[in-house]
């Protein structure tokens, strides 16, 4: 196979940046990518043979680990059935009715093959159910990249200054707030609450960074889409099945009136998930109106990684994952104020983020003040440690079953090894 140096030289000549998706060309830690040749359980090698304790985990996905056994011989027997029909197959009921017996709130569901599908067919929805224009969205928070979304967005796209190719007529209908900050949104329900169709939030925001509700804002949130007839939309893509087994909403106990899903629930396959109350569903064609449709939805390979995934973390301890992480990410964080640097952790369940800087962190401000270049620093040491840390400093640290301790120590080890 030909070195990670090689590819990218090549990469470069046949896609944007030498990458399907702008952060894993790493410039954000003034690196290039290595590229991975191989992944099991905790760890992903690259071509040059090179061993990574891997905490992007695909960027949340592989929360069992990579290559998982259950989850594996389910694709592999699925493939060998076909690995498309474009009609309806057993698989997707299983993962569906397995998704609601988890996520009650979630009782009709339509499978896509995306998060990106899931949150913008959840705002199709929601627009064509209420029949008002405007949607609520959080500073910082990632929906993927539908037009609507790509306005104050995290992720890779808030290192894109402006969103050139998305015209204001389309996001002049998107109202920003940032994180935490209720008073804010009571001020558009306040200006427009007759023509807001929802409210889209990462009810952990994970995409600027961890960054978890202060108590009484989701709460607060939920009031006033009751109070004013719109639709409340936890994007779960993330936190669904990774901050409980019941996503983020059975951890704080909320209900929302549509939940979106993705990484997890594939199974490392392309899997994304809208759903919610029976009777906003139902308007989807083909019982109502709104359209929404794809070729590979429901894919019968995917659908089986996905309910053998379900399956499986119905057997995990959560508890005793969080730990485990909370205890990794303390002493992280400590090992980097013995080192002189600040550094303030914002943790929970599987995912943590330390962020270069003494201020809390409650919003896109906070996470922003992380020091950019400390981290790039930290991150290449790291890798060179055998550590693959996020490509980032605004994205989450995974951890995932199929983490040992073994792992955590050497972890620590490497992070005391950093220079600043
Ligand atoms: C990753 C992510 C998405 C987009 O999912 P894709 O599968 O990358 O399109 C949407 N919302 C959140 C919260 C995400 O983290």
């Amino acid at each position: 196979m030909m070195d990670s140096k090689t590819l990218y030289a090549k990469a470069q000549t046949l896609m944007p940046g030498g990458v399907n998706s702008p952060l894993r060309a790493c410039r954000y830690v003034k690196s290039e990518p290595a590229f991975i040749a191989r992944a099991e359980g905790s760890h992903v090698w690259d071509v040059e043979g090179r061993e990574y304790i891997d905490y992007v985990l695909s960027w949340g996905p592989q929360i069992l680990g990579h290559c998982d056994k259950t989850v594996n011989d389910a694709a592999h027997k699925a493939v060998d059935l076909g690995s498309s029909y474009g009609a309806p197959c057993e698989g997707e009921i299983l993962l569906a009715e397995e998704i609601s017996k988890l996520i009650p709130s979630m009782e009709m569901m339509r499978m896509v093959s995306s998060g990106t599908e899931a949150t913008m067919s959840a705002l199709r929805l929601a627009r064509g159910y209420t029949g008002r224009s405007k949607v609520v969205k959080f500073i910082g928070n990632y929906h993927g990249h539908a037009d609507s979304f790509l306005a104050a967005a995290g992720s890779a796209a808030a290192t894109v200054p402006g969103t050139p190719g998305v015209p204001e007529d389309i996001v002049k209908h998107t109202l920003l707030a940032h994180y935490n900050d209720l008073e804010a949104v009571e001020k558009h329900f306040a200006e427009n609450g007759d023509d807001i169709a929802c409210i889209i939030v990462e009810p952990a925001a994970g995409n600027m960074g961890l960054v978890l509700p202060e108590p009484g804002f989701l709460e607060g949130l939920r009031a006033l889409c009751t109070k004013y007839g719109a639709l409340l939309i936890f994007d779960e893509v993330i936190t669904g099945f990774r901050f409980s087994i019941g996503g983020a909403q059975q951890r704080f106990g909320i209900e929302p009136d549509l939940t979106t899903l993705g990484k997890i629930i594939g199974g490392g396959f392309p899997v994304g998930c809208y759903g919610g109350k029976r009777e906003i569903m139902n308007h989807m064609a083909p019982c109502g109106g709104v359209f929404q449709a794809g070729t590979l939805s429901g894919n019968p390979v995917a659908m089986a990684a996905g309910y053998a995934t379900l399956k499986r973390l119905q057997e995990c301890d959560y508890d005793a994952l969080e730990q485990r992480t909370t205890k990794l990410a303390e002493e992280l964080t400590a090992i980097l104020r013995e080192k002189g640097q600040p550094a303030t952790l914002v943790r929970m369940a599987s995912a943590f983020t330390i962020y270069f800087t003494d201020q809390p962190v409650v919003d896109q401000r906070g996470s922003a003040a992380s020091n950019a270049d400390t981290y790039a620093t930290f991150w290449q040491q790291m890798q060179a440690q055998g550590v693959n840390l996020a490509p980032a400093g605004f994205e989450c640290t995974f951890t995932s079953f199929a983490h040992t301790d073994e792992d955590f120590e050497k972890t620590l080890e490497a992070a005391r090894n950093v220079k600043f």
